[in-house]
């Protein structure tokens, strides 16, 4: 291709974008994708339910990069934008054309005061094309190598390219509202957060901390997985949550079949006073059933008959090789297995109870002062914004 793309077109999901909300979703669209491109120079334009990205000074590889993480986009297209006018358009395919191989012209036109219908201007351009290209070009509208697309907007300018890639889809981030994900440093937990952010949940995330037992690097750890999410939300609110003390008052008063059950439920209950305070509408883990002891029907009943957020589990049907696909898909699992330890390893017992009672919870927890263990915890947490530069 001997043009440069100057330009780059974005399409957003449509269903959305229908009844009296569009203009809540299409500015917090805008915002998302304006914040996505910070601190880049480029021109941003609306136009007839598309949005377009011009002059920038970037590659358009880092562009695409970014746009394609902004929830709420269906699809993009790197575009040459040329004027209105049959010598350019045909000047533009040429060059954009490997002038090889079989072809398709598509046209679409916004304009409908041209003197024109977009099929005569597709065999026209299809036209130049076969010229050009001296016997090795062929029109082929239904097994072809490439297919040119030609749109011709209304304010005097046509965009022509050939790939749609696929945006993230889902609805723009922010307009569900916020939620408080269960951050630790494995494979579940970034997909879970990443899941709900599809659905346009803002992540605020809170990550329980074992020091000396876990390391300074567990916690780096934690923060890259914020900062790979942070790339898809426009930023994590991260909470650390100091978590030896009350790890140490379990281990010394409970049995320790129900240290995991415990512990969890302390989480919980930490997790819902901070996603109170920060007006977060849902709790998010990465349980996924049947996956360890902690994970069955009833364990899971005992964590969250400790709080009355609803907890959002969205990889619970999820079998481990599809959760580490989505992994894959976004850039979280070479960071998730980085083989530093979280806090449930340190006190981890060698038989914890698969099927806990709630009544049994309760009786062991009343040896300690939960509210104390809270409260303590809840002061000496820290937070930090972290954003993916
Ligand atoms: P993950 O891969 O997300 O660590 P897991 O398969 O290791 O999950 P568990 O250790 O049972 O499963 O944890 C279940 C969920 O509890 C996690 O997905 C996460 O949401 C939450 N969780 C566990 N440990 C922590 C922690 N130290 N800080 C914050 N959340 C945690
Ligand atoms: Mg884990």
């Amino acid at each position: 291709m001997s043009v440069e793309y100057n330009c780059i077109l974005i399409r957003f999901g449509e269903i959305f974008l229908k009844g009296h909300n569009r203009k809540f979703f299409e500015d917090l669209l805008i915002c998302n994708i304006k914040s996505a491109l910070k601190p880049l120079k480029y021109t941003f334009l609306r136009s007839q339910g598309r949005y377009y990205v011009e002059d920038a000074k970037e590659e358009t590889s880092e562009i695409v990069s970014r746009l394609t993480r902004v929830f709420g986009i269906h699809s993009v297209s790197p575009a040459v934008k040329v004027r209105t006018d049959e010598e350019e358009l045909f000047k533009t395919a040429i060059a954009m054309s490997p002038m090889t191989g079989k072809f398709r012209v598509t046209v679409k036109r916004a304009d409908k005061r041209l003197p024109f219908t977009s099929a005569e201007m597709a065999g026209k351009i299809g036209g130049a094309l076969l010229k050009a290209s001296g016997g090795k070009l062929k029109v082929d509208l239904f097994d072809y190598d490439f297919e040119l697309n030609v749109d011709i907007r209304d304010n005097g300018y046509s965009y022509l390219f050939y790939d749609k890639i696929p945006g993230a889809g889902g609805l723009p981030v922010g307009c569900s509202g916020s939620g408080m994900l269960l951050l630790s440093g494995g494979i579940d937990s970034p997909v879970a957060g990443w899941l709900m952010a599809k659905r346009g949940v803002r992540l605020n995330a809170i990550h329980f901390h074992s020091f000396p037992y876990t390391s300074e690097l567990a916690l780096q750890k934690v923060k890259d997985l914020a900062a790979r999410l942070s790339g898809y939300t426009g930023g994590v609110k991260l909470f650390v949550v100091p978590f030896t003390e009350i790890q140490y008052a379990i281990h010394e008063k409970c049995p320790e079949s129900f240290m995991i059950t415990i512990m969890r439920r302390f989480m919980m209950r930490i997790a819902e006073r901070i996603a109170r305070r920060e007006e977060c509408g849902a709790i998010i883990t990465g349980e996924s059933l049947g996956q360890v002891a902690s994970q069955t029907m009833q364990s899971m009943n005992v964590t969250n008959s400790v709080v009355t957020l609803p907890v959002f589990r969205p990889l619970i049907g999820f079998d481990k090789e599809e959760i580490i696909d989505i992994s894959q898909k976004i850039d979280t699992f070479d960071i998730s297995i980085r083989p530093y330890e979280d806090c449930c390893t340190v006190f981890l017992p060698k038989n914890p109870v698969i099927r806990p009672k709630i009544g049994e919870a309760v009786e062991y927890e009343n040896r300690l002062d939960v509210d104390a263990l809270i409260e303590d915890a809840v002061q000496r947490t820290t937070e930090e914004f972290i954003t993916s530069k």
